[in-house]
């Protein structure tokens, strides 16, 4: 039985469809019709995605979320500065290609221009224009733009031929940079080394435009997207037992059947073992790395004049620094 589903906070459409047939059902899978067509684990961004998907159609649906919060790694805090500020997640990538920027806009949020990103300038010129080799600078910082630059160009440039590993296509004169540059373009930006990232895939991902913020905060903005989007909170998924027509889920609170499981718990998650598969999920998962990506923030108010001289000058928000 799943007696704490009777708690299930749901919306008014799903309290239509799921709360009914999983408070009144033992939910075992295989003895009776599931209690919904589709679970979805994680109210994070891509939960909230798929729960906007189904939304969309007339799947009985939930999404079962751990904490008691969503947005996952898009967290936008308004307490400790006073004003929204993306503990997680701040930046849309790609704007003019991102299904998230268009959404910001239908949803009347604003966003703007990285401030940071617009800095990027060597000598007076645009820090990510292709073409900036001549201009190096001694100035450390920016020759690590430009070093930047020379590697995406490169990347870029093998990407048009027969497919070969970013690690293969980086230029060969990156001196004292190249450890750095192998990370900040590998490991840090996409948890791979180099020599595991294709030169093809990687040109795509290349940020041309300065990525985009939100007033209104990343975290509240997924927030907004989940209107209508059924969550049960603090509903960790502990198993997945599943088979070829449904799936059983025991959480904290009980069990409860779905035809489909849509599974958007972090990598690091899955790594960990915190959600058993049964029977265990096929090789590929076992071979799941991830990393860990932590910020330390500063606002103005919080730094001594001596201590501004090392933060960005246009910091209209708080200043993130990745540990
Ligand atoms: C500090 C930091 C800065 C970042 N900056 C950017 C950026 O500027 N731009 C950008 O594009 N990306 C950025 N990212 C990456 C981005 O935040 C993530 O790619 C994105 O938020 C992942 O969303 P997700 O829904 O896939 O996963 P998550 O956000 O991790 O959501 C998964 C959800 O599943 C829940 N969950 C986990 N286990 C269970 C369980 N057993 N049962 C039920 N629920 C469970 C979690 O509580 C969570 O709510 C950043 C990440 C970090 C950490």
């Amino acid at each position: 039985m799943a007696p704490a589903l009777k708690t299930f906070k749901l919306t008014r459409r799903s309290a239509i469809g799921g709360l009914v047939s999983a408070v009144s059902c033992p939910a075992f899978a295989g003895r009776r019709e599931p209690d919904f067509d589709v679970l979805i684990i994680g109210a994070g961004a891509a939960g909230i995605a798929a729960g906007r998907r189904l939304l969309a159609s007339n799947k009985k649906f939930a999404v079962l979320e751990a904490s008691d919060r969503m947005g996952g790694r898009c967290f936008t805090d308004t307490a400790t500065f006073n004003l929204p500020y993306d503990r997680g997640a701040c930046s849309i990538h790609l704007p003019s290609q991102s299904s998230l920027a268009k959404l910001t806009a239908q949803n009347g949020a604003q966003l703007y221009p990285d401030p940071e990103r617009q800095q990027f300038k060597v000598r007076g010129r645009n820090g990510l224009e292709k073409d900036l080799e001549e201009h190096r600078s001694k100035l450390e910082l920016e020759e690590f733009y430009a070093d930047r630059v020379r590697c995406y160009a490169a990347i870029t440039q093998a990407a048009g031929k027969d497919d070969i590993s970013c690690a293969k296509a980086l230029p060969a004169d990156l001196g004292d940079w190249r450890r750095t540059m192998e990370f900040v373009l590998g490991p840090y930006r996409f948890g791979a080394e180099l020599s595991e990232l294709s030169a093809k895939e990687y040109a795509v991902s290349i940020d041309r435009d300065a990525a985009r913020l939100c007033r209104l905060g990343v975290g509240a903005l997924i927030g907004k997207l989940a209107l209508g989007v059924p969550i049960k909170f603090f509903s960790p998924v502990t198993l997945i037992d599943w088979g070829e027509r449904s799936a059983t889920l025991a959480t904290g609170e009980g069990v409860v059947t779905a035809r489909a499981v849509i599974v958007t718990a972090s990598t690091a998650v899955l790594a960990s073992g915190k959600i058993r598969f049964r029977p265990n999920l096929p090789g590929a998962y076992a071979a799941i790395r991830s990393g860990l990506l932590q910020t330390l923030s500063f606002s103005k108010g919080c730094t001594t004049p001596k201590q501004r001289r090392f933060l960005p000058t246009c910091m209209e928000r708080p200043c993130p620094f990745l540990l």
